[in-house]
């Protein structure tokens, strides 16, 4: 009975959609379950709000206590001192004065929300200050801002406070800025250690400053201190990403997230490439590859899986703001461009730094776009919360949210049968092939439950963005 509607639903998509949502049974599950490797955005279907109702409703969240037990903070700088070949995320170019005057309406932005109800009715757990570049700014600004901070938002005793920032930042004057101002978690856009990879898509430094950069903010002593890397980058042979992995179990690091390379259509990587002034980037079964090399190497050496891209090599990492924003969480959004999601409803800040500097002064919160959320986004938050740390539990799942959950069973046994996940008495684990894939499988299974539940959870398609 329960895999009849499952079943009548596959067969009533035409061939493109079911290999989008199933996969093929290529017998090669780690570099090809799957045509095309899809990029999830898989949100929630709500209600948008118009702009004359946006300042409104921000204010009666504010009036609102909250229950939720553990809260994150996001803080935006949209701006960064050079553009980075690969980046789809480019805003401005750094400029002190701008920065200034930015952060003066940052930290406004802070005080009007500070005296709610909402904030005072618990801790935040977790601030995440990123952008763009935060550690370009000059030390007087982020100090300042980091001062409002903890003035503004009621911080957990034992809460974490990342900056984001490049190895060209970290040098004694603005490291000692973050540290003495309250920052316990520094995030380092590495990418590749190799100087000639990183130099090709626009990164200065070469790998023996930044190992020795990172030994010298690890030598504070006062701050995690994270990586990231990018598997996939043009000139970035199997042998140079060998080289990068290796190079992670003796860097002055406690963690590191692994990035698949994105191509953004139109960018000034994807351009480079057109025109044969750099080699195409790895291919996605290429990227398979790297994936499984990488994780089989971390794990040879001890280092703890934290979620799929995120592994700690101390137990000085803890990756919470990760960990609360991937499981759904309040995300209190400042800053031009943030996003976040409390009491019920998402929204997203004006990204022009003109038009948010004019709105706070006008005493607005800068709000670009509202929806507020259905019931049915505590499950999807489940759902999504699971698989970003490789496992589904329907059985768990179907007692809390009811029993339509447990119709995905025979959409994981065609997984099972092709080696994307193993199925044990408690949990569905992935497999290294199904931690590859993980972004399809969880717009996959979304999307079977949004058809499933027919509405009673509003788990939302949301449009495909594929890429080959
Ligand atoms: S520093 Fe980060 S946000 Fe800025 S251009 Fe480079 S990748 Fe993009």
């Amino acid at each position: 009975m329960r895999e009849t509607k499952l079943k009548q639903i596959l067969a009533a998509m035409d061939a493109q959609q079911y290999a989008l949502t199933v996969g093929t049974a290529t017998g090669e599950a780690l570099a090809a379950a799957f045509a095309k490797r899809r990029v999830v955005h898989a949100g929630v279907r709500g209600k948008p709000l118009g702009p004359g109702e946006w300042q409104t409703a921000w204010q009666s969240l504010l009036r609102q206590a909250t229950k939720a037990k553990q809260r994150a903070a996001y803080i935006h700088i949209p701006f960064c001192r050079h553009r980075c070949l690969y980046c789809g995320f480019f805003q401005n170019y750094a400029d002190e004065d701008r920065e200034t005057a930015y952060i003066d309406s940052l930290i406004k932005e802070l005080q009007l929300s500070r005296d709610c109800r909402y904030l005072a009715s618990g801790p935040v757990n977790a601030v995440f200050i990123g952008g763009g570049t935060p550690s370009t700014l000059a030390p007087h600004n982020i100090a300042r801002l980091l001062d409002a901070v903890r003035a503004c938002l009621p911080l957990a005793n034992d809460y974490e406070l990342t900056l984001e920032g490049r190895i060209n930042d970290l040098e004694p004057a603005r490291i000692e800025a973050w540290l003495a101002h309250g920052v316990n978690r520094v995030s380092i856009g590495v990418q590749s250690f190799d100087t000639g990879v990183r130099r090709s898509v626009g990164r200065l430094d070469d790998t023996a400053t930044i190992l020795k950069r990172l030994e010298l903010l690890s030598g504070y002593n006062q701050a995690t201190v994270i990586i990231d890397l990018i598997y996939g980058l043009p000139n970035q042979t199997n042998e140079v990403w060998a080289s990068d992995i290796n190079l992670l179990k003796t860097a002055a690091i406690d963690g590191l997230d692994l990035y698949q390379l994105n191509i953004y259509q139109g960018s000034a990587l994807q351009q480079a490439i057109q025109a044969g002034k750099l080699p195409p980037a790895a291919t996605t079964a290429e990227q398979a590859g790297m994936f499984a090399a990488a994780g089989a190497t971390l794990t040879a050496n001890a280092f703890s899986r934290l979620s799929i891209c995120h592994w700690g090599k101390t137990n000085r990492e803890r990756s919470m703001y990760n960990t609360l924003t991937k499981a759904g969480r309040h995300v209190i959004p400042f800053g031009a461009g943030a996003g976040g999601n409390i009491g019920g409803a998402t929204m997203m800040l004006n990204r022009d730094v003109a038009a948010y500097i004019k709105s706070i002064e006008q005493g607005h919160k800068p709000i670009a776009a509202m929806l507020l959320l259905p019931a049915g986004s505590e499950l999807h938050n489940a759902v999504v919360g699971q698989l970003e740390r490789g496992y589904l539990n329907l059985k768990g799942l179907a007692v809390r949210y009811g029993p339509e959950v447990l119709e995905l069973e025979p959409l994981l046994a065609i997984w099972e049968a092709r080696g994307l996940i193993e199925t044990g008495p408690a949990v569905a684990r992935l497999t290294v092939a199904g931690q590859f894939w993980y972004m399809n499988i969880t717009q996959s299974v979304l999307e079977c439950l949004q058809a499933l539940t027919s509405g009673r959870h509003a788990v939302a398609v949301q449009p495909i963005a594929a890429q080959g």
